[in-house]
This record gives structure tokens, C-alpha cells and sequence, in this order.
């Protein structure tokens, strides 16, 4: 579980992975958690955050309290993350929603002491930070996000919100399917065109530099963007994957502006 730009920390005895490119800001919190550190049985074992995997509840309130400890964030936002491309914006001056009614799987916030949680296993999570503006935004991408360019729509919305300068973007996208395991038989049908070129004569496709590029291409700049390398389905013992295990857990990316 190495990566350069990736440094490991245990807070409170709860391995997280954090990335160097968001860690020097000194008015933010982030991180990734792994399947590591929390109180849920196996399949789930053990830090769980996800509701609607089959975890008894109760274990998935311990972990998402653990997960608020790590982020020094009594408030936090978990999306009803549905594959789409929906990005919830939630304004200084408008109250959080409940999560349950809202479907999104993108989230941008100017909230000072307001975790953002992306749920994963396999997917990616990426978490964007503006220092410029202090504009916060969360992003869950699997295949379909990627499709919708979910990343890029998220950019552009904190411009358009908040007034962000892309170029002035910071984003790390966590733990999640590698090139050496994202087999996409079908391509041909489930992928646009103008993303063929990133698979191989096997059909194992490279999401993350798809998202690199589609960072890029929303105007970020190319040292601006970290992607951690990790694969979940290469290190279950680390990761909950969905490929991997079917019935598993959920882990965390989480950012939050500090007060
Ligand atoms: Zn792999």
C-alpha cells in the first residue's frame, strides 16, 4: 500500500490515506479510509460506512461517527449516490439537506466544519479543493460518472457557483479500480467512443487517467491533480471492492474546510 504521493496516518488508531496535494492546506481535512480500524463483522469488516449493503445499522452509525472524528467535523453530508450526474451545491446560507432525498453523487460547499463523504468500493472517489476561493466539492465516479464526465461538471459548477478558477483546483482521487482490473468486455456499448483509446487489446480499460484527463480538459492544471494508484481489487485485505467480493462494505472519502 505505497504510493508517493499518498502518505498513510493512523488517527485514533484508524489507518486513512492521505494525499500530499490536499494535506498542506492547513484549513482543511481529508482522507480515504480503508476496510481497516472500525466495528463491523465480516463481510463488512470492518469500517463500513455504507447503509444499504446488508451491515446492521448500528455498526454503520459507529463507523460514520468515527469517520466525523477523523474529518473534526460534527456535520457531515452522505449522498444517495446513484451513478448519475447530479452535484448537490449546499451555499454558506442554505441549510444541509437530508441526504435520503437527495440523489446526487456529486457535492461542492463553501461550509466551513462540513464533512463531504463519498462512499466506495471500487468506484473512485475524488475530492476537489479551491484555497482561493475556500470552495470545497466531493465526486463519486465509477465508469457511468466518467461517461457523464461527472468530474468536469463538477468544476465547472464550483466556477459557476463560487466563482472558482480551475486552475487554482487541487483534486485527489482515492483508492479504486485499476488498469489492471477494469475489464469492460462490452466497451462498445457501455463507453463513448472518444474513451476506447484508453483500453488495451484485452478490454482493461485506465479510469483513472481517464479522470486525469477530463480534469485536465475542466481546466486544472497537470501537478494539481493527484491519483493515488491503488488498486481495490488488487488489495482486499486493505480495500472493500464491489468486483472483488460482491457483498461487501463501503469506505470513505471525506474533505472539510476547518473553521
Ligand atoms: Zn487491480
Amino acid at each position: 500500500m505505497k504510493n508517493s504521493s499518498f502518505i498513510r496516518k493512523d488517527i485514533f488508531g484508524v489507518p486513512v490515506l492521505k494525499s500530499e496535494i490536499l494535506e498542506s492546506f492547513k484549513d482543511l481535512s481529508h482522507g480515504f479510509s480503508t476496510r481497516r480500524g472500525g466495528e463491523s463483522p465480516a463481510p463488512y469488516d470492518s469500517l463500513n460506512i455504507g447503509i444499504a449493503v446488508g451491515d446492521l445499522e448500528e455498526n454503520v452509525k459507529k463507523n460514520r461517527n468515527l469517520i466525523s472524528g477523523i474529518s473534526c467535523s460534527e456535520r457531515s453530508v452522505y449522498l444517495t449516490q446513484v451513478h448519475g450526474s447530479e452535484i448537490l451545491v449546499i451555499k454558506n446560507d442554505s441549510s444541509i439537506p437530508d441526504p435520503d432525498t437527495v440523489k446526487a453523487d456529486g457535492v461542492i460547499t463553501d461550509c466551513k466544519d462540513l464533512a463531504l463523504v463519498i462512499q466506495t468500493a471500487d468506484c473512485q472517489a475524488a475530492l476537489l479543493y479551491d484555497p482561493v476561493k475556500k470552495v470545497a466539492g466531493a465526486v463519486h465516479s465509477g465508469w457511468r460518472g466518467n461517461v457523464f464526465d461527472i468530474l468536469g461538471r463538477t468544476v465547472r459548477k464550483m466556477a459557476e457557483v463560487f466563482d472558482s478558477d480551475p486552475s487554482d483546483i487541487r483534486a485527489s482521487i482515492g483508492p479504486s479500480l485499476g488498469p489492471c482490473c477494469a475489464e469492460f468486455i462490452n466497451f462498445r456499448t457501455e463507453l463513448p467512443e472518444a474513451l476506447w483509446a484508453y483500453g488495451d487489446e484485452k478490454c482493461f480499460f485506465d479510469f483513472w487517467e481517464i479522470s486525469r484527463a477530463q480534469l485536465q480538459k475542466a481546466g486544472l492544471q497537470a501537478d494539481r491533480i493527484s491519483v493515488s494508484g491503488l488498486c481495490t481489487k488488487c488489495d482486499k485485505d486493505s480495500f472493500f471492492s464491489y468486483r472483488g467480493s460482491k457483498i461487501t462494505g463501503r469506505m470513505a472519502g471525506f474533505i472539510c474546510i476547518n473553521n
